[in-house]
């Protein structure tokens, strides 16, 4: 589809945000609209029979495409050009061979694992995780005979190689969340690398999936440091704007065919509509992450200087000695702009906070325009196992900040004022 665009000039290749505004779509496709209209259709309508025929072979795997040879649409829970140029704009920043978005974060991740687990096989991932993937692993994954293996904060390589080892089963696939929500510790994505070819057969590689959601595609860039998957949740930074839902998968052509069929089987795809309103936010994307990731700098530091903060766990406030900080460097390119801080006290002091917060939303979710704050304990983590909640810091001290747009002093301002109704209490 982005056959024809230019993506240099006089030979110097074009930066991604530059490309974000047209990359991969024409506008005499559609009547020299300059934008991709939504292509709100659920079928396409075939030349001819033969086209149809070749077309089904094609995204069924039945047959190989020729030099160049792209597959047709064919009905929207396959394929939707606003999906195909959306899809083509992502792997820009990722530098990945291809891309697939998907109804949500979590049906990404859940059609990624389906396409690369087998009953009696192994998961090796990393905790803390998202909520909802933490159910899918520790809950619905061991019930389709799936082991999960925990790589938890702090554990060295032999300590993460033995845990595979004791498990007894094949290691199928490594599912890394760095940082991790809700408490931004950092995961080594080459030490998963060296683990992930260690124990593969000659022919049975193990894909090692990053979830990027907190830093990408701005911040952090996991191919490049050995991943084979890049996931992100669409409705963080990538949306932007609170106003969808949706997932992405980037990699290569091979890593990405067995989850393309994976997903019309499943029938995870986005919608038309969601993937026109994800091109409108990836136009401002590089603008919002910077202004996000400012502002959030300057949110750290005033946090940390609090009276009623105990502690901030913030990647730029990270100094050499801080566990994490040697990952930091050599893997993120950008401190990013979610902070998780704890108050002190407990429950109360906490919700005192979040409920006297004015120009904050009290809302789970992140990456979006506006500043959100929300309490995993209780909220984003509440399903998951008491005693390991506790070990991982998400306790009823913790707050998640997601820092927006806003006018930086506004914000502090808000924050500010919130805490010193969490200390009166
Ligand atoms: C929100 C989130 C998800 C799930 O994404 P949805 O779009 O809500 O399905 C997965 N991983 C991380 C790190 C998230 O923050």
């Amino acid at each position: 589809m982005s056959e024809g665009y230019e993506t240099s000039i006089a030979g110097k290749p074009l930066s991604p945000e530059s490309l974000m505004m047209g990359y991969a779509y024409r506008p005499e496709w559609s009547e020299g609209a300059l934008k991709s209209p939504i292509f709100q259709t659920s079928t396409f309508a075939f030349r001819t029979a033969a086209e149809g025929k070749r077309y089904f072979a094609l995204a069924y795997g039945l047959a190989e495409p020729e030099e160049g040879e792209e597959c047709g649409l064919i009905y929207s829970r396959l394929n939707n050009p606003d999906l195909e140029i959306l899809e083509d704009r992502l792997t820009l920043w990722d530098i990945a061979e291809r891309g697939l978005v998907f109804s949500s974060g979590m049906a990404a991740i859940t059609t990624t694992l389906f396409a690369n687990l087998r009953p009696g096989t192994a998961l090796l991932h990393t905790a803390p995780l998202y909520g909802g993937t933490d159910h899918l692993v520790n809950e619905t994954l061991p019930s389709w005979d799936v082991t999960s293996i925990e790589w938890s904060p702090g554990m060295t390589e032999d300590e993460v190689l033995e845990r595979i080892t004791a498990a007894g089963r094949p290691l199928a696939m490594v599912l890394m969340e760095t940082p991790a929500n809700p408490t931004n510790d950092l995961f080594c994505i080459a030490t998963a690398r060296r683990i992930a070819d260690r124990l593969a057969g000659e022919d049975a590689p193990i894909p090692v999936a990053v979830d990027n959601t907190f830093l990408g595609p701005i911040w952090q860039h996991p191919l490049r440091h050995g991943a084979d998957l890049v996931i992100y949740s669409a409705t963080k930074y990538i949306g932007g704007h609170s106003d969808l839902i949706a997932g992405a998968v980037l990699g290569s052509d091979e890593m990405l065919c067995p989850i393309a069929q994976a997903r019309t089987v499943m029938g995870t795809i986005a919608t038309p509509l969601t993937g026109w309103l994800m091109m409108r936010s990836l136009e401002t994307l590089d603008l919002r992450m910077r202004r996000q990731a400012e502002n959030a700098q300057r949110i750290a530091a005033f946090l940390d200087d609090h009276p009623a903060v105990s502690r901030v766990s913030y990647l730029g406030l990270l100094d050499a000695g801080d566990a994490g900080h040697e990952t930091y460097k050599r893997q993120c390119e950008g401190p990013g702009a979610m902070i998780s801080f704890w108050i002190e006290g407990g429950e109360a002091e906490a919700f005192a906070f979040l409920d006297a917060l004015t120009l904050v939303h009290l809302a789970v979710s992140l990456g979006s325009t506006e500043s959100l704050a929300e309490h995993p304990a209780t909220m984003t983590h509440a399903g998951c196992d008491p005693v390991e909640k506790a070990r991982l810091g998400i306790n009823d001290c913790l707050i998640r900040l997601s820092v927006g747009v806003e006018n930086v002093e506004d914000l502090i301002l808000d924050l500010s004022n919130a805490l010193s109704k969490g200390l009166s209490q």
